[in-house]
């Protein structure tokens, strides 16, 4: 009873640093009503967990908080569902002594095996599929995150991504990094796939805003070198009402500086779901930032699987998905393909919409991951997963259940090799659509009002269409709805 109301409150700071006092009060008053002559002991430890609770919601007044939710879903460009918070603990350690027990519980619950990683010399294409894991405490914190939802590649913010300073990478966090590297095996030159700042708008015509942002990039860029990760993802940008030229050719000329800043990280660009000024959405925009780069071997393309449906490129059908792909090669070029974000979409094709779905339910389904799972070209790339693993715990609250990453990890492997064309295949893909039946009904919906007011709008005077124009242009986050 006393073990299980402990480690009831241990879990709950695991998994949520911004678990609110009253769970935790909840959890003492059940202990001093059920239990006697243990009462006061397991008061002290309540004790504790209270003070570290709210020790972390001190921390998370002073300092700007990392989006957990974010971590997950790559939603900057996502819409404005997802806005819960966590932190950023990058270089921050435990402060006193009574705390070390519970960061080493908390360490041990991290590293529980949700899944074993699956050794891919055993797959049949080398498919290296992970997630999007969360770095709070310190990056080297990745790597277990990783290896509990059996990931062979992975993502990660290098530091908040909302806020424009950071403390340095701590010299612990990378001695810790580098060992837990070596222990796990995991290839940071190859699998790892960090992700930029949010905030970061490398196209910014501003000079003072655009010195900002280059200098937050360039920190990443060497934070990734200082950890032997290779590759980097970021967002190219808004053109804030310029022209698409004009903003491509500032970030690649941002991405030239900051390749001479540096020596060996590779800038990859994402694919973006297309709306208002965001740049990167149609492939002749990323090849028109690549065509401004300099030294082209240090500049990438990652495929957002979600984005690029969003944008109009379909991959459902193996026709479709061919067609696409020689579309990228012939505009941008294969060569430059450096990774995947594995995501299904909640909103239809073509609707410039950013809403992550679990793999298989939503509009693009289990066939289009079939035919990214059984493509050749795209063996030793980092394939992570951005999708939804947040669940109504208890409380109402939002709790992140990691076993859906887990669960999905095994799910893509699973179509490594496997006939589209079986009962088996087509049983799984039903039931998968069948869960996301209802999210992908409801966004239809929005997706065709929002069409049938811009057409009625469209019929309007030019006057309602300046106003119009002028809201977009403000527009710098993306799609909001
Ligand atoms: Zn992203
Ligand atoms: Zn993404």
């Amino acid at each position: 009873m006393n073990d299980r109301a402990t480690g009831r409150i241990s879990t709950a700071k695991i998994s949520n640093n911004s678990i609110p006092l009253t769970m935790v009060r909840t959890a003492r008053e059940t202990l001093k009503s059920k239990s006697n002559g243990v009462v006061s002991k397991a008061t002290q430890t309540v004790s504790a967990a209270e003070i570290e609770v709210k020790k972390a919601a001190g921390r998370k007044r002073k300092t700007a908080p990392v989006d957990e939710d974010e971590e997950v879903t790559c939603n900057s460009c996502d819409e404005k569902e997802n806005q819960s918070e966590d932190e950023d603990e990058d270089v921050k350690k435990p402060a006193a002594k009574k705390l070390r027990t519970k960061a080493a519980a908390k360490k041990a619950d991290d590293s529980m095996p949700l899944a074993a990683r699956t050794a891919v010399s055993s797959l049949k294409r080398a498919m290296y599929i992970g997630a999007h894991v969360s770095g709070a405490g310190g990056v080297q914190n990745s790597i277990t995150n990783a290896v509990q939802i059996g990931a062979n590649s992975f993502a990660v913010f290098l530091k908040s991504q909302r806020k424009w300073t950071s403390p340095p990478l701590a010299p612990d966090s990378k001695t810790q990094f580098h060992a837990f590297l070596k222990q796990h095996n995991y290839d940071a030159a190859k699998h790892i796939l960090p992700h930029g700042s949010y905030l970061v708008n490398l196209a910014q015509s501003d000079p003072a805003k655009a010195k900002q942002a280059f200098d937050n990039f360039l920190d990443d860029l060497q934070r990734c070198e200082a950890l032997g990760i290779k590759l980097y993802n970021f967002h190219p940008g808004s053109t804030g009402g310029d022209t698409m030229a004009a903003a491509c050719a500032r970030i690649a000329s941002q991405l030239n500086k900051s390749h001479k800043a540096t020596s060996s990280v590779i800038t990859v660009i994402e694919n973006m779901c297309g709306s208002g000024n965001v740049v990167g959405s149609r492939f002749e925009e990323l090849r028109d930032i690549i065509s401004g780069v300099e030294d082209k071997s240090r500049v990438g393309v990652c495929i957002d699987t979600c984005h690029a449906f969003a944008a109009g490129y379909d991959l459902r059908t193996p026709d479709a998905f061919a067609a696409t792909m020689a579309e990228f090669d012939s505009v941008v070029g294969l060569k430059y393909l450096k990774a995947f974000h594995l995501n299904d979409s909640k909103a239809p094709f073509g609707s410039h919409r950013d809403l992550h779905a679990n793999i298989g339910t939503g509009f693009l389904g289990l066939r289009a991951f079939h035919n990214i799972m059984n493509h050749e070209p795209f063996q030793n790339l980092p394939m992570v997963l951005e999708t939804p693993i947040d669940e109504k715990g208890p409380n109402g609250k939002s709790v992140e259940n990691k076993q859906i990453w887990a669960d999905e990890i095994k799910l893509l492997e699973s179509l490594i090799g496997m006939d589209a064309d079986t009962p088996e295949f087509e049983k799984k893909e039903a039931e998968l659509q069948a869960k996301g039946a209802s999210e992908r009904a409801k966004i239809q919906e929005q997706v065709d009002k929002k069409a049938e007011k811009d057409s009625k709008k469209g019929s309007r005077g030019a006057a309602k269409k300046t106003a119009k124009k002028k809201k977009v242009e403000t527009d710098d986050e993306d799609d909001s709805d």
